[in-house]
C-alpha cells in the first residue's frame, strides 16, 4: 500500500494502476460503514484508492472541524489489511493553495434537509468531491447510503457535469442495535448512546405503518416525532419523507420516499434514514 500526499505524486502513478480503479472518499477515523465501501471496492476492482481529509470547506463557523476525531495511523492499518493499494491523504494547503477561488454546488438539491440546517455544507462536499474524481480519475466510487442526500447530490453533479466515472452507493452499516455506525457516535456518552437507538426506532415505526398501507406523510411523521419525543434526551432537528429524486417534501407516498431525520442526543447531532418504495 502506498501513502501519496500529494496531487503530483498521485498524477505521476496514476497510469500504472491497473483499471478499473475504484475510489473510496473518506474523512478517515474508519469504521465498519465505510470499511463495508471498501470492500465492496476491492472486489470490483483491479485498483482501489481511498482518500482521507478531513474536509474544512463542508463544516460550518460553529460545526467541529477542529474536534472531528482523527487517526491516521490506525486507519492506514486497516485499510492496508484490506488490500487498498493507494491512500490520498492530502494536507488542508494542497487542496486549498491559497487564492482558491472556485465552487462546485448543485443548487436545488443542496438547499433541501441537510442543506437547511448546515449552509454551505453541500458547496464543500460538492467542491472536495468534484477535485478528488478529478485528482484520482476513478472508473467507480463509492458512497453509502448513510449519507442520503448527499449521495443524490454527487449522482447529479457526476451527471451535470458529465464526469465519466459511476458512482455506487450501499446501504448503510448498523449496529446490533440499529444505531447507523458514524464516526460522530464517538461523541456520545453510554447514556446518549443507548438514547441513539430512538432513530432506527423511529424509522423502523415509519416503514411498518407504510407497509401496512399508511401513504400519508403527514401521519407518518407525526408517529415518528411522538416515538423521538418519548426520548427524554433526544430533541428533533427535522423529520422528512420526500421524494428520493427530487427530495420534495410529499404529502402521499406513491414513489420510492426518503424518509430522513436529523436528531440531537444531547449535543451530539445524528442523522438517518430509509428508503420506503
Ligand atoms: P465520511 O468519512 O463520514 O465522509 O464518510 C465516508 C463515506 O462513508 C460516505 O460515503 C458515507 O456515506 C459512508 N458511510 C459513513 N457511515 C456509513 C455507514 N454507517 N454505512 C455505510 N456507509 C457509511
Amino acid at each position: 500500500m502506498k501513502v501519496i500526499k500529494t496531487i503530483a505524486e498521485y498524477r505521476k502513478i496514476r497510469c500504472s494502476l491497473d483499471c478499473p480503479i475504484g475510489f473510496v472518499p473518506t474523512m478517515g477515523y474508519l469504521h465498519e460503514g465505510h470499511i463495508s465501501l471498501v470492500r465492496e471496492a476491492r472486489k470490483k476492482n483491479l485498483s482501489l484508492v481511498v482518500s482521507i481529509f478531513v474536509n474544512p470547506t463542508q463544516f460550518g463557523p460553529k460545526e467541529d472541524f477542529n474536534t472531528y476525531p482523527r487517526d491516521l495511523e490506525r486507519d492506514l492499518t486497516l485499510l492496508d489489511d484490506e488490500g487498498v493499494n493507494i491512500i490520498f491523504c492530502p494536507s488542508i494547503v494542497e487542496m486549498y493553495p491559497p487564492g482558491f477561488d472556485c465552487w462546485i454546488e448543485v443548487t436545488q438539491l443542496s438547499n433541501r434537509l441537510e442543506g437547511i440546517a448546515r449552509p454551505g455544507h453541500f458547496r464543500g462536499v460538492t467542491t472536495i468531491v468534484a477535485k478528488l474524481l478529478n485528482i484520482i480519475n476513478p472508473d467507480r466510487a463509492y458512497f453509502g447510503q448513510k449519507d442520503a442526500q448527499q449521495a443524490s447530490i454527487i449522482k447529479k453533479m457526476v451527471s451535470d457535469l458529465n464526469l465519466d466515472l459511476k458512482i455506487v452507493v450501499l446501504p448503510t452499516v448498523r449496529g446490533n442495535d440499529g444505531l447507523a455506525i458514524s464516526s460522530r457516535n464517538v461523541y456520545l456518552n453510554k447514556e446518549e448512546r443507548k438514547a441513539a437507538k430512538i432513530l432506527f426506532k423511529a424509522l423502523n415505526i415509519a416503514e411498518r405503518l407504510h407497509l401496512n398501507g399508511e401513504n400519508d406523510a403527514r401521519l407518518i411523521c407525526n408517529e415518528m416525532t411522538k416515538i423521538i419525543e418519548s426520548e427524554p434526551l433526544a430533541s428533533i432537528d427535522y423529520i422528512s419523507i420526500a421524494d428520493s429524486n427530487t427530495l420534495n417534501e410529499l404529502d402521499k407516498i406513491i414513489k420510492p420516499a426518503l424518509v430522513s431525520l436529523a436528531v440531537f442526543i444531547g449535543k451530539t447531532r445524528l442523522i438517518d434514514n430509509i428508503i420506503l418504495n
